[in-house]
């Protein structure tokens, strides 16, 4: 279809060119969860910083084990044991440091202790049972590389190198617009004939949180051109990016895309992608701007595959692009389409087999196929299929991160 850009393409285009947001802040480790590191961490200290027992049991020389030995001293967790001469052994708990002399532990179960006389009923070899120190991390190792998403288990390895603040990026601010005079928010009226409620402004609120980004909400904007560029310079100035939804069209209502010709720059508008054609981008002084569609499945759909990327490029993050998965489609395309589309389907396991089953209603009006889904299914442009055929599913909980 020709005028349309390819998702590759576009966003070629929108990633060229777009550096980390500069601005670096320090922060204390449990608040650094969903943040972006802005320098590499490497290991103060080795992890465990000692030789340790695996067990609790009885530390010992491996060529003693065979006869009967003297159990000499106690090591628990937390403190530090002395020499194990030959013909001794140590009892040792789990954790505790290996005492000097002591090549490996015999696990208690394997033992036979009488006063404290110790006979290991099973040989032990030397290492047994003994974690070795900088196992987990030796020391001067690199923990975590700039440009980390900080999950919960990396707060946990960054806490075991003794780190207790990290240098994180500034989080972007995401200014979200929503066009239309027949919006209404929810609980702000009852609905008439002819409005709807404002359902984009909390999809998009919600996907931005998730990912860590700071909303600027500018609510609902008049289909009008002054109320247009009213709220557009404003969001621009307040924020690092601007996202709109709906007005991106064609219609004499739509006054979004023409704005944003007059205040900064249009690159991008149609990409060949089903839901999600009418897509604009662009800038505004220095914001990057976002026009959606205003139909909210299409919403849902080009944030996860266009504004995502960019915005997680510009925070400095290095994101894993979700796992392209293969099922089994449980529906049938007759007709081919011009675009590449992108079905809410549900998968599930079905005889060990992945199995994609298609909402009925793939318009993008219809909000609730979103909701439904747990996976969005790639149907190549001018392609058909069959019942059963191998189709490519991405999941959403992997897009949506
Ligand atoms: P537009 O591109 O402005 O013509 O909008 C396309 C369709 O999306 C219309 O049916 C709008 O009513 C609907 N729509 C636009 N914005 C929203 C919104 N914020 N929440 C729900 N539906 C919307
Ligand atoms: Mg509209």
């Amino acid at each position: 279809m020709s005028g349309l850009t390819s998702l590759e393409d576009a966003l070629a285009l929108l990633l060229e060119g777009t550096v980390p947001v500069a601005e670096v802040e320090q922060l204390a480790l449990e608040h650094a969860r969903g943040r972006v590191l802005a320098e590499s961490v490497d290991a103060a200290v080795a992890v465990p910083l000692d030789d340790n027992s695996a067990m609790d049991g009885y530390a010992l020389r491996s060529v003693d084990c065979a006869a009967p030995l003297q159990v000499t001293q106690r090591i628990p967790a937390g403190s530090v044991g002395s020499l194990v001469s030959p013909g001794c052994a140590a009892r040792i708990f789990t954790g505790a440091p290996m005492p000097p002399g002591a090549d490996c532990v015999a696990m208690q179960e394997n033992c036979a202790v009488e006063g404290d006389t110790l006979q290991v009923l099973q040989a032990v070899t030397a290492g047994e049972n003994v974690r070795p120190r900088g196992q987990d991390i030796p020391e001067g190792a690199g923990v975590l590389p700039a440009g980390r998403l900080l999950g919960p288990e990396d707060l946990g390895v960054l806490a075991s190198v003794g780190c207790a603040q990290v240098a994180v990026r500034r989080q972007l601010r995401v200014a979200i617009l929503s066009t239309g005079d027949e919006l209404v928010n929810p609980g702000a009226a009852e609905l008439r004939s002819g409005q709807i409620y404002n359902s984009n402004r909390f999809t998009l609120r919600g996907l931005l949180e998730q990912l860590g980004f700071v909303v600027v909400d500018q609510g609902i904007v008049a289909d009008t051109p002054e109320a247009t560029a009213a709220a557009l310079e404003q969001a621009s100035s307040l924020a690092d990016c601007v996202i709109t939804t709906g007005g991106v069209s064609v219609g004499e209502e739509d006054h979004v895309r023409k704005q944003v010709e007059r205040l900064g720059k249009l690159e991008l508008w149609k990409l060949r992608i089903k839901p999600g054609k009418p897509l604009a981008y662009g800038r505004i002084g220095g914001s990057a701007f976002f026009g959606l569609p205003g139909n909210p499945a299409a919403v849902f759909v080009t944030f996860m595959l266009v504004v995502k990327p960019w915005l997680q490029a510009r925070q400095g993050a290095q994101v894993e692009a979700p796992l392209p998965l293969q099922a089994q489609a449980d529906f049938a395309i007759g007709r081919a389409g011009g675009r590449r589309e992108y079905l809410r389907v549900r998968v599930e396991v079905r005889d060990g087999q992945l199995v994609a089953t298609r909402h009925p209603n793939q318009s993008s009006g219809v909000l609730s196929s979103a909701s439904w889904a747990n996976a969005l299914a790639v149907i190549p442009e001018d392609t058909t299929l069959q019942q059963g055929d191998p189709v490519t599913v991405l999941l959403l909980d992997q897009l949506k991160r």
